[in-house]
């Protein structure tokens, strides 16, 4: 059966390339350029930092410092209209009497809900989407503002909500096909959406490229071109290391090892919908565009050894030791139904052959509640002496390196481990995933950029 022909293409704009009017001036002409090949769907993030500040009036008004909050939203009024000023085009302010009513509210009650959270900082969005429809008006290129709260359905996890494909998707093509097909360019905001409820939520930080994804996946898109302030996928955080190089093809499986593992480049979850659908990632430079960047799709560039080096600080160790583990059954299981019944994500496992050590590293934030509960589940086995205590260690960083030719590649182990020991860097723990497409260590905190470091070295 043949498929019928992928015409669309979707492209997000991150914050630093809506961080101004120049900015957004810039976004339009790649929009306008781009439309001239297909249709095209536009996802905007909130203009740079703008999250961070609405977050933070969230917790000043909490605090009861209202006039605090208020002044926050003074400073995005006038950052806003500013933009608008200079790209000639109207400021609609009424989202940020909403704002206010919504800060007052958690000022009031001195309590703030993940729900509200979410209601605040979709605020962000929901001003920069219009503002760069407007620009591209003003351009000359028919463009329309869609909230994507109209479309998008997510369960209620407020802070980090997973979209429902089943009923989003009809409701994406309902909305932005008749658009297209009549020649307007939709703007949709990006990391917001609505669940069943009715209620906001959000995808997560960094959730504008997922948006995208799943509206790439609804329309099945020919690409979704996530626009950013880096040349596209590097083989390690250019903050961290200098001689980070450009990766032009990576697999979806190497992709989603490194945004698990820490690349922020792209949110972990935008790959997902991409992979099942089967469409192409593409990370560009919104700021050098004339470089190709990198484009993530079935198959990456082939070749040997480690692609990349990624690591997440803010996690903890906890392990469980005992020389009476041996022999008693199930205990890996038992570890995993009391992390999975909390809700706290593994980010690494590991179990020692003589089955008298676990290890699991987990988010920093969750080891209060994850040690209480291990100790709970374990209780029977402590008080016999068969388990020692639960330990835990933080601040702790899992570090990876990731690449698809490491798989059957005999002396990646050695090497990595070499490299980090060169750096005398310590390793706390060590996991490799059964794809073997990744090799992932818990290192303290403050050895995180040593061994980052360390390891990009012998990156092949
Ligand atoms: P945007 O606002 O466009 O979404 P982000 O800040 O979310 O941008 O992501 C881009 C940033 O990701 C880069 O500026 C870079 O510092 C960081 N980054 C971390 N790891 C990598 C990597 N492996 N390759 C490229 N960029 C990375
Ligand atoms: N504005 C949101 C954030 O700062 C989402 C995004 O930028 O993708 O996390
Ligand atoms: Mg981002």
């Amino acid at each position: 059966m043949s498929r019928p022909p992928r015409t669309i293409a979707i492209h997000k704009f991150g914050g630093t390339s809506l961080g101004d009017s120049s900015r957004i001036r810039n976004a339009a002409r790649l929009l306008a350029s781009a439309r001239k090949k297909r249709p095209v769907v536009a996802v905007a993030s909130a203009m740079g930092g703008v999250t961070d500040v609405l977050l933070e009036a969230a917790r000043d008004a909490e605090r009861g410092r209202l006039g605090l909050a208020r002044k926050a939203v003074e400073s995005l009024r006038a950052r806003h209209a500013a933009a608008a000023g200079e790209l000639g085009v109207r400021f609609d302010e009424a989202p940020l009497r909403e704002l206010d009513a919504a800060l007052q509210g958690v000022s009031l009650l001195r309590e703030r809900t993940a729900r509200v959270t979410d209601l605040v900082s979709s605020f962000g969005e929901r001003l920069s989407a219009p503002l760069l429809a407007a620009a591209l008006a003003k351009a000359g290129v028919p463009a329309r503002a869609v909230d994507a709260r109209d479309m998008l359905v997510t369960d209620d996890r407020h802070g980090a909500a997973t979209c429902d494909r089943k009923r989003s998707d009809p409701r994406v093509r309902r909305r932005l096909r008749p658009l297209l097909s009549s020649g307007v360019l939709p703007v949709v905001t990006g990391f917001i959406a609505r669940s069943l409820k009715g209620e906001t939520t959000t995808l997560g930080r960094s959730g504008s490229d997922t948006t995208a994804a799943l509206l790439g996946a609804a329309l099945l898109a020919r690409e979704v071109v996530i626009w950013t302030d880096v040349d596209g996928v590097l083989s390690a955080d250019p903050r961290l290391v200098k001689g980070a190089r450009l990766l032009p093809r990576l697999s979806y499986r190497e992709a989603a090892e490194m945004t698990y593992f820490g690349a922020k480049v792209l949110h972990f979850p935008a790959v997902l919908p991409a992979i099942a659908a089967e469409i192409p990632l593409v990370i560009r430079n919104s700021f050098r565009p004339e470089i190709k960047g990198t484009t993530i799709a079935k198959k990456g560039d082939g070749g040997s050894g480690i692609r990349a080096v990624t690591a997440v600080p803010g996690m903890c160790l906890l392990s469980l030791d005992g020389r009476g583990m041996t022999g008693i059954p199930g205990i890996a299981a038992r570890v995993f139904s009391a992390t999975a019944r909390l809700g706290v994500s593994v980010v690494m496992f590991s179990q020692a052959s003589s089955e008298q050590n676990i290890a699991l590293v987990i988010p920093e934030g969750d080891r209060a509640r994850t040690v209480a509960a291990l100790e709970q589940e374990f209780r029977w086995e402590r008080l016999t002496g068969s388990i020692d205590a639960v330990n835990a260690r933080a601040p702790i960083a899992v570090v990876a390196a990731v690449g698809e030719g490491m798989r059957g590649t005999p002396g990646i182990a050695a090497k990595v481990f070499a490299a980090v020991a060169r750096a005398k860097v310590n390793v706390e723990s060590i996991a490799q995933g059964s794809s073997e497409c990744n090799i992932s260590f818990a290192v303290a905190e403050e050895d995180r950029v040593a061994a980052v470091r360390a390891l990009h070295k012998v990156v092949g």
